[in-house]
């Protein structure tokens, strides 16, 4: 089997920033479309990726609305204003998925158990089935212990990226194989393996 080798990137503190949640204080996703702003960096990364030969595919836990925080029309506005400011900036993805689900939410159709939520792998083999992917010559970039999880489930390298406002989702024991401080860093390692 020889498809295409993919960058899976996780969408939120590795394309866009994180804003204060305005209960906890903690950084979390953006749930409105003006709150959305791009990593500086990340575009200039995805474009270095693509000319590079590789395939780009988003994969993004997105459980806002399944926990009733926000509606699905409000989830979608956000993931469309990340694509527009990406599209400005001449970065398309081949595929880009959401996981919309939480096995805790309170929403019907969106509160259940999934195979696409990562750490499960789902939405990356759905990718790899769609787009032929290879897998084992693929990555996985996300900045929390779930993302690298995921890309370890379907086999492909993992780099994690320590954003500074998902510490609070990094244990330190996930086992990456490699750690970058941003996108930009990351695109590097990858740029490298290939030579
Ligand atoms: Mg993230
Ligand atoms: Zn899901």
């Amino acid at each position: 089997m020889s498809g295409a080798a993919a960058a899976f990137v996780d969408r939120d503190g590795v394309l866009n920033e994180l804003v204060p949640d305005p209960v906890s204080g903690l950084p979390e996703s953006p749930l409105r479309a003006a709150d959305v702003a791009l990593v500086p960096g990340a575009a200039g990364a995805l474009r270095r990726l693509v000319e590079a030969g590789w395939r780009l595919i988003g994969v993004s836990n997105q459980p806002a609305a399944a926990k009733g925080a926000v509606s699905l029309a409000e989830l979608v506005a956000v993931q469309d204003r990340v694509a527009e400011l990406l599209a400005g900036e001449g970065v398309v993805f081949d595929d880009f998925q959401l996981c919309l689900h939480h096995p805790e939410g309170v929403v019907p159709d969106l509160a259940r158990s999934c195979e696409c939520r990562k750490p499960a792998p789902g939405m990356l083999l759905t990718a790899s089935e769609r787009l032929r992917l290879d897998l084992s010559r693929s990555w996985m970039i996300g900045d929390t212990d779930a993302d690298v999880a995921a890309g370890r489930a379907a086999g492909c390298a993992t780099i994690l990226v320590e954003y500074r406002g998902s510490a609070h989702k990094r244990s330190g024991l996930a086992e990456p194989d490699h750690v970058a401080g941003d996108l930009a860093s990351a695109t590097e390692i990858v740029l490298r393996s290939k030579e």
